[in-house]
């Protein structure tokens, strides 16, 4: 993803494209995939249809990365990458690839990272996995929220039966945040269902209880066939974002890359057989 994701803040905000600064590819951010398919089953995402395929191998998720430096011949040092585990499947349910990819990416192509970050459904486990990992290995973290409470999560991600909003939370005070490092809740807006302002203000409430260093990123969400969601209107969207920020929570607006091929956020599936 060229410029909008900017991703200085290396998580896919656009913290720092707000001054209006030159957009290339030298500061890109590239979007990996951790399985084929997903298990996880969210009620909004085009991935979830497929059902996990399979887990992809170190080699696999590190190659995606590899295959974009050397086709945009990227120069590590002069060219600015960041990189968001936000791709295709569920990263902390395929935890020992996704490391050891994080070790190779780190290792062998010098990438940070502080560049990195990670984003999980809310995998228990795997957050407290990822809590013990040496902050020299360990991306930063974001979790994908999308709603303010239990009932309205549970209903758009099954997950959430499992592991509710408190309990992913505890596992996420675990980690010895950097100095300056945020957690990012990542939080689709869906038509109706969690773009009201009482939405806003409830998930105000929710992300400051947790005392944690934290921002939100919000996406409109990306439609794709067979679905009965709807995507809110710019102004909805604007608005909530207003609604966080005067409750003192930093939100952000993620512009939809890929929308055009049906390859943005939540879209990642064949659209077309054969
Ligand atoms: S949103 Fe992410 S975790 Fe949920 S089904 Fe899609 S790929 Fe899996």
């Amino acid at each position: 993803m060229p410029d909008g994701d900017d991703g200085e803040a290396g998580d896919g905000s656009d913290e720092s494209s707000a001054g209006g600064q030159t957009k290339d590819w030298r500061r890109a951010t590239i979007c990996v995939s951790s399985q084929v398919g997903c298990a996880v089953n969210c009620q909004f995402c085009l991935t979830a249809k497929l059902g996990l395929q399979r887990n992809l191998t170190p080699g696999e998720i590190a190659g995606q990365v590899v295959t974009v430096l050397d086709r945009h011949a990227v120069r590590m040092g002069r060219d600015r990458v960041n990189l968001v585990f936000m791709g295709m499947g569920e990263p902390f349910l395929n935890y020992d690839n996704l490391m050891a990819a994080v070790r190779l990416l780190v290792h062998e192509v010098s990438l940070s990272p502080q560049r990195m970050t990670v984003s999980t459904s809310g995998i228990v486990p795997g957050i407290e996995r990822f809590a013990e990992e040496p902050s020299d290995l360990r991306p930063k973290l974001a979790i994908s929220l999308n709603a303010p409470n239990d009932q309205i999560r549970a209903e758009i991600m099954p997950i959430n039966r499992k592991w509710p909003i408190s309990e992913v939370i505890d596992a996420v005070r675990r980690v010895r945040f950097r100095p300056h490092e945020r957690i990012t809740f990542e939080y689709v807006l869906l038509g109706g269902v969690t773009d009201r302002p009482e939405h806003a203000r409830e998930l105000a409430r929710l992300v400051r209880r947790t005392g944690l260093p934290a921002k939100v990123n919000l996406i409109a969400w990306n439609p794709g066939p067979d679905f009965h969601y709807t995507t809110p209107k710019p102004e909805t969207a604007e608005l909530f974002k207003q609604a966080l920020t005067a409750d003192g929570i930093p939100a952000y607006i993620r512009q939809p890359r890929g929308r055009d091929i049906f390859a943005a956020c939540g879209q990642l599936k064949r659209t077309v057989e054969g």
